[in-house]
């Protein structure tokens, strides 16, 4: 009987690429318009590079570039562009569509709802907060919460503990193979592939159900639950 259902965040709740993107796109725009002069595609590249080398949760990829472009850091394109990045971020951090209403019928279904992200506490947090989903979730852990990431069994654990279900009674859904499926599957959880999210065009999922729309997912809980009760 699946009692819980947990929920990887970027790219299965929200569509993290997306948001990125627009964000720096903003942040270029504010940083040209107060005079820093670039080449839009160029430069849009470039930051996505620092992102991929130094990591996507990274806080300095506008001051790198600033003094990449101007040999140091000028405080005025770094203030542009950061309010500039914030407005974009602000205006693309939405659900994927079907996210709300699912989540809310599977609450009124009587399951408990968590969030396992490998996201800094912080940033996990923030954007939990914007889409208001801080009164969806029953319970969430992000790396801080145990300094592990996905696929290892400890972040699982923590959110089966504090959602005090066991493996069996739990479904995750995940955009990541190796780390959300992998991960829950490993430990005894039922898992759903969220395809839609998917960056890296996986072809071998490993995941026990696949979806292309996120309220898909209801079917293949009643599924879980047909014969059990
Ligand atoms: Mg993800």
């Amino acid at each position: 009987m699946i009692r819980a259902a947990i929920f990887d965040l970027d790219n299965t709740l929200t569509d993290f690429g997306k948001l990125k993107n627009e964000a720096i796109r903003s942040a270029l725009l504010a940083m040209q318009e107060a005079g820093l002069d670039l080449h839009p595609q160029l430069a849009f590249d470039r930051i996505m590079n620092f992102y991929s080398e130094q990591g996507w949760e990274n806080q300095k990829v506008l001051d790198h570039f600033i003094i990449e472009q101007c040999g140091y850091l000028d405080y005025k394109f770094l203030a542009a562009g950061i309010v500039g990045y914030r407005q974009g971020r602000e205006a693309a951090l939405a659900p994927y569509q079907y996210v709300h209403p699912t989540l809310i019928k599977l609450l009124r279904s009587g399951l408990r709802l968590g969030v396992v992200s490998d996201a800094p506490s912080r940033e996990a947090w923030l954007r939990l907060v914007q889409l208001n989903f801080h009164h969806l979730f029953d319970a969430v852990v992000t790396f801080d919460d145990t300094g592990e990431r996905k696929p290892h069994p400890a972040p699982f654990q923590k959110i089966l503990e504090k959602l005090n279900v066991r493996p069996q009674e739990a479904i995750m859904v995940g955009d990541w193979a190796e780390r959300d499926m992998l991960g829950a599957k490993r430990i005894g959880m039922t898992t759903v592939f969220a395809r839609y999210g998917d960056l890296f065009s996986t072809s071998e999922s490993g995941a026990d159900y696949e979806i292309d729309r996120f309220d898909q997912l209801c079917e293949i809980i009643q599924k879980c639950n047909e014969g059990e009760q």
